[in-house]
């Protein structure tokens, strides 16, 4: 992930001469979307402003293919902290900050110089023009502001892989001056896709399904089992953490914790032996699809990865989904461990994920599992069960939690 580009520029430039500070956002799919293009947009404006709400107050105005934020009397770090953290809200691909300035070229030529002060090697600067009335063309404005930078700063050209790219953005009421910039999520604005209900463990799976998901825009709730009462209360630490952590992807989420302990203890003496846990996975969809009901979710989701553990075969897969009525995405379906990993550390969730807790599934491990679970086997233990009660009775048992990103009083 590239950062705004301060390691070359750490003070950056604190008082441009007639510029105000803004952050321009550059969207991702949201641009390709037709004619429900202004619903996305209107979508993502709202996200942006509920994510920056705790910073400042701020307008973001829409133009063709960008966003632009603005707040009143905006300081530089005021700008910066909005830019970091609007690159967490799903749908932007880029967040610029930027100087708006006035729309010609000494005043854009002045901030560039600004800019680029202080600053060595080679450079290129790219200009594009929304507003195609303006009296230069691209190519023009770049060799102008160019030449100016190379005779005050000494700089070098070069067009291939320079050290700095100044980027100019000619818009309908003014011009964007910027260098640097943070890469932001992609995907659609949370929302647009409707709501899903994410089974999360303490694991690194879950977590990173759920990103995927609000990268897809979904809004989320979470549904967490523990063992309690025969384990302790550290797998809901854990995955209040991880929600927490996850929160700042689309904010509101809630969290919902079920007392699984004792619904195992019957899955085990109804002697379900090796497919104690396949019955148990079905008893979590079961009860999942009761919450998502109720919380108007119109999908389960779980950290499932083809083959990664013996539950995760295709034959207990087909197994799992016949147990509920609602679609269950599995994101991580196609990816090995290495890349979950990966994806984990970059939304840092991993480190949560990683400390100790007891999970409820090992309450429960036979010694040799199932891999090719019958599903007539299944129906014959849920009955001696009565499933469908049972999950009802744990979707009624479940405690409700509103982990907040950047809380850190829980
Ligand atoms: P994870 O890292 O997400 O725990 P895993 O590789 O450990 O996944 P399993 O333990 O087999 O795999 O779990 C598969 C999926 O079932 C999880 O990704 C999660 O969606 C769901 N799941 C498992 N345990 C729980 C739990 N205690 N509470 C809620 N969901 C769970
Ligand atoms: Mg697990």
């Amino acid at each position: 992930m590239l950062t705004l580009d301060t390691a070359t520029d750490p003070a950056g430039p604190r008082t441009p001469v007639d510029g105000e500070p803004c952050v321009l956002l550059k969207l991702g799919e949201v641009v390709l979307k037709g004619r429900n293009r202004e619903l996305f947009e209107k979508r993502l404006a709202r996200n942006v402003q509920s994510a920056v709400r705790p910073i400042a107050r701020v307008d973001v105005i829409r133009r063709h293919g960008v966003m632009i934020v603005r707040t009143k009397d905006a300081t530089v770090d005021t700008v910066d902290a909005l830019t970091e953290r609007i690159g967490d809200v799903m749908g932007i691909v880029w967040a610029h900050r930027a100087w708006r300035v006035d729309k010609d070229a000494d005043s854009v030529e002045r901030a560039a110089l600004e800019l680029m002060a202080g600053r060595s090697g080679t450079f290129a600067v790219r200009a594009r023009r929304r507003d195609k009335r303006f009296p230069m063309t691209s190519t023009e404005l770049e060799r102008r502001v160019g030449s100016a930078i190379v005779a005050k700063h000494g700089l070098t050209v070069r067009l291939k892989n320079p050290d700095h790219t100044l980027s100019i953005e000619v818009d309908r009421d003014e011009v964007f001056v910027f260098s640097g910039g943070l890469a932001g999520q992609g995907g659609l604005p949370v929302g647009m896709s409707g709501r899903g209900l994410v089974l999360m463990s303490g694991g690194i799976d879950s977590p990173v399904a759920a990103y995927r998901m609000m990268r897809r825009g979904l809004h989320l709730d979470y549904l967490h089992f523990s063992g309690m009462p025969f384990t302790g209360p550290e797998s809901i630490y854990k995955a209040y953490a991880l929600v927490r952590e996850l929160d700042k992807f689309q904010g509101g989420s809630r969290l919902f914790v079920v007392p699984f302990g004792k619904a195992q203890q019957a899955i085990k003496s109804s002697g379900a032996d090796r497919l104690s846990v396949i019955a148990q996975r079905r008893l979590m969809l079961r009860t999942g699809e009761v919450l998502a009901r109720r919380l108007g979710g119109g999908t389960l989701i779980t950290g499932d990865a083809l083959g990664q553990v013996s539950s995760q075969t295709l034959t207990n897969l087909t197994a799992l989904d016949d147990a509920v009525e609602l679609p269950v995405l599995r994101p991580l379906i196609g990816m090995d461990k290495v890349e979950i990993m990966d994806q984990a550390r970059r939304i840092r969730t991993l480190t949560i994920s990683e400390l100790p807790d007891e999970d409820c599934c090992t309450l429960l491990a036979p010694r040799r599992a199932e891999t090719r679970a019958k599903i007539d086997d299944l129906h014959r233990i849920e009955k001696r069960l009565d499933v469908e009660e049972l999950a009802e009775q744990l979707a009624g048992s479940v405690q409700e939690h509103r982990p907040v990103y950047g809380d850190a009083s829980a």
